[in-house]
């Protein structure tokens, strides 16, 4: 049986390991890491999930979700907090682990694993005691635990401390800052500056992460080598953090922006997951499929249960009800271009 807290929510960097008795900090040798590429989930016989109804509504709800997503770029959130052991370790296993993982220390916490398909999240709440009390699917760029970073509160100063002799341009710095934060809230405009490139003392970086204040999000992205990105107290400004290999930090930047790109999934992934995970559950639901239309000409996969909101196509209408006028909105082929999918 998979325990709930089985979940692969995971989140590897500072304070992620417990500390030592002795206060040692423990130690990794520098080594090569392997190169993230997409390894297809590990599933589970098909004749063994035939009754797991309950996980099998979360992945129809998911396809629909995807479905849905590129017309309406709105988040599309599910709870599946009620889910049995057996129906839970199913879909973990069809979600698999993909390139992001976030953990949410604020007045609420939580963990967010991004799956092997691009855009889809898996966000656990937790309580005091590490206990899971929701368990959210979430379909969107970025998830919702990340928006919530822009609550921070705190208003850049760039005002000298006591100990602000060893400064270089900790403070020319802020200012820079804090005249973008104003730009980006009138007019929207993102900025990037980066702090490689600078003479920084390191007096200067524990002054700007004190003036900035530690944000509740803390991001650890596998997507292009492996990048760090956490938020501070200030309305959307984020430490990002790029490491090589060997684990040195080879760029480090402050980015003005409500989410940093390199979290978000784009558009294209999160068509590109659509269409992954309808292959994924054929094996396992093969009806599931049955009354999807595919055209041949350009792809497009017309799914009965999300319909056309474009051409005003409710969600549940069957390829065969659409209407006449009815052409791909992708290509502009009739009718007649389109197979069942997986035929
Ligand atoms: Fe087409």
């Amino acid at each position: 049986m998979m325990d709930i807290g089985s979940i692969p929510v995971r989140v590897i960097g500072p304070r992620s390991q417990p500390e030592e008795h002795d206060g040692q900090v423990l130690s990794y040798i520098d080594m090569p890491s392997e190169m993230w590429s997409y390894r297809p989930p590990e599933l589970p016989e098909p004749d063994a999930v035939q009754n797991l109804a309950a996980a099998r509504d979360a992945m129809q709800w998911l396809q629909q979700a995807l479905a849905r997503y590129p017309h309406c770029a709105a988040p599309q959130l599910a709870n599946l907090t009620a889910l049995d052991d057996d129906n839970r370790g199913l879909v973990n296993q069809i979600l698999g682990e993909g390139e992001v993982a976030i953990s949410f220390n604020g007045e609420l916490r939580a963990r967010t694993q991004e799956a092997v398909l691009a855009g889809v999240w898996r966000t656990l709440y937790l309580d005091d005691a590490d206990r899971i009390i929701a368990d959210i699917l979430e379909v969107a760029d970025a998830p919702h635990v990340v928006r919530m970073a822009a609550a921070g509160k705190r208003e850049i100063v760039a005002r000298p401390g006591d100990d602000s002799a060893d400064l270089m341009n900790a403070l020319s710095l802020l200012v820079e800052l804090r005249s973008h934060v104003q730009d980006y809230e009138l007019s929207g405009k993102p900025h990037v500056i980066n702090l490689t490139l600078l003479p920084l003392s390191d007096a200067d970086l524990v002054f700007l992460d004190e003036q900035l204040g530690r944000g509740p999000v803390d991001t650890l992205s596998r997507a292009y080598g492996k990048c760090q990105v956490i938020s501070t107290q200030v309305p959307n400004v984020w430490w990002v953090r790029f490491y090589n290999s060997m684990n040195t930090l080879i760029l480090n930047t402050l980015e003005v922006i409500d989410v940093p790109a390199v979290i978000c999934a784009a558009p294209e992934d999160l068509q590109d997951s659509a269409q992954r995970l309808a292959g994924l559950l054929t094996p396992y639901w093969p009806d599931t499929n049955a009354t999807r239309y595919e055209c041949r000409i350009c792809w497009y996969l017309y799914d009965p249960a999300a319909g056309d909101p474009l051409e005003q196509i409710p969600a549940g209408t069957e390829f065969r009800d659409l209407p006449e006028h009815w052409r791909c909105p992708q290509c502009d082929a009739g009718q007649f271009a389109f197979l069942p999918a997986g035929a």
